[in-house]
Parts: C-alpha cells; structure tokens; sequence
C-alpha cells in the first residue's frame, strides 16, 4: 500500500500545498481521500488520474475537502466518456452535493455533448452515502467507517483502509474521539488533518482561533496515535502552513508524544508499508 499525500494544504491559499486529499494506492487500484483544492493537478503528478480511481471517498462536506470534486467528474467523464462510473462514497448529504456539482456544471455537459461525437451522455456518478460503522470493498481494499467529532459539521465520517494485513487510517477533520481510536488502532499509518494549536491560539484573527474547538492539534494527533498504538503518524492539512524551518518544531511537538515514525506532509510525500 502506498499513501501519496496528493494536498497537504487547508482553507488558506497556499502556491506550495493543494487543498486536502490523499491518494492511497494498492496495486492498480486507486482510493482517493477528499478532493480539495488542487486534487487533480496533484493526482497527474503522483501518476494517477481521476480516470484511474476505484472511488473517492469523502470524510465530510466542508468545501475545502471537494472544491475540487467537479473538476474529478469532469476529467474522469471526458477521459472514460461515462463508460465506467465514478464511484463516490460519503457521508449522508454527499449525493445532494454531487447532484448540484452536476447542475452547475448543465451547461458544459451541453456544450461537449454537442461538441463531441464521441460523448453521448453527461457524467456517470455512482455515489453511496454511508453510516458512522458502515463499511465497503473497493477493489480488494476493505473500508471500514467511523464518526469522527467535528462540529457543527454533521455527519463526518473517518476511513480506515485494508488490504493483506496492511491498515492505513484516513480521518479528516476531527478533535480525538472513540470513532479516530478504532479507525487508528494499532494503524500503519494514521493520517491526521492538524493544527498547531499554540500558534492558532496566538491568532489576533477571530475566525482562525475558531477552527480551534474542531481540529486535532499535533500533540492530540501524537498522543491519539500513541494511545491506540499506530505505527506511523502522517500530519497533513497543517495549519498553519510551516515555512522550511520549521518542520522540526511540528515533528518534535509530536515525538514529545510519540515513539513511532513521524511524517510531517508536503504535497506528493509518499509513504510506502
Ligand atoms: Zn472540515
Ligand atoms: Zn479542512
């Protein structure tokens, strides 16, 4: 299994760091996590394409995590021409989502319809909306669910992925909970969206002190990590963004909490168990 952190950036623009998403690759099949700003551009780069996706799967509907979910329906359907469908997997809420993705993009569907003799229909979305627990196969990969707490937004949904006694755990955005113990238990890799909360805290901009009560800080993601005996912990969706130097800081904050590997995120990292 292979995890290229396809986005490591958040709701602030950044030049070096796309809006979230992860690539899990096994084999030839390819999982995407979230699509934020970015994906696709980012999904070219790690030798993927959203035609090559076995699904995407959504932890929530916070737009920085699918902003970019219609340029994925749109590139997948103009290179598959809607032969295969695009598997999308979310939480409730998720198929409305994609169902408006699909009226704003009416007119271009029109437009490359009439263009083209080779496309005779629009997107081909097959979405499945899932329950905290539920679980799923795609592609000989076992996913399993969780709740994950990161309120007011409801329902957020944590994934943890397995193939041949190989388990990565994928997240979102969510404070430490029961739903991230099970999902991270005893993980190979435990993929978590992170704050600093010392430099968030030190904010003068209101809204940026927000984000504190539903974001894992580093120290809750090193100390979760730890508790339930993950072997790796990725940090990604950093908050904010560190400047070259500074990682250093970011992976001490954790390892003051942790033993095992520590992975602090740059687009296109890419961790192989
Ligand atoms: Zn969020
Ligand atoms: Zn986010």
């Amino acid at each position: 299994m292979e995890i290229v952190l396809t986005g490591t950036g958040s709701p602030l623009p950044d030049p070096h760091r796309a809006g979230p998403s992860t690539l899990v690759k096994v084999g030839d099949t390819h999982i995407l996590v979230d699509a934020g700003r970015g994906t696709v551009m980012r999904l070219a780069a790690a030798g993927s394409l959203p035609a090559f996706l076995a699904a995407v799967l959504v932890t929530h509907l916070h737009s920085d995590h699918i902003c970019a979910l219609n340029d994925v329906i749109t590139t997948h359907w103009v290179m598959t021409r809607a032969a295969v469908p695009l598997r999308v997997v979310g939480p409730v809420g998720t198929a409305r989502f994609v169902e408006r993705q699909l009226a704003a993009l009416e007119d271009d569907i029109g437009y490359r319809i009439a263009h083209h003799r080779e496309l005779e229909r629009g997107p081909w979305v097959e979405v499945t909306e899932l329950e905290p627990g539920e679980s799923l196969e795609v592609g000989g990969v076992a996913v399993t669910t969780a709740a994950t707490e990161h309120a007011p937004v409801r329902p957020t949904i944590g994934f943890r992925l397995e193939h041949e006694g190989v388990g990565a755990a994928l997240v979102g955005d969510t404070l430490p909970c029961p739903g991230v113990d099970r999902l991270a238990a005893g993980a190979d890799a435990y993929v978590q969206t992170v704050i600093r909360r010392d430099l968030v805290e030190a904010s003068p901009i209101e809204m940026m002190r927000d984000i504190l009560d539903y974001h894992s800080g580093v120290v809750d993601a090193a100390r979760t990590a730890a508790r339930v005996g993950a072997r790796r912990l990725v940090l990604t969706h950093l908050v904010p963004a560190p400047p070259p130097g500074e990682y250093e800081d970011w992976r001490a904050l954790a390892a003051a909490h942790f033993d095992g590997e520590i992975v602090v995120g740059d687009d296109l990292t890419t961790i192989t168990l």
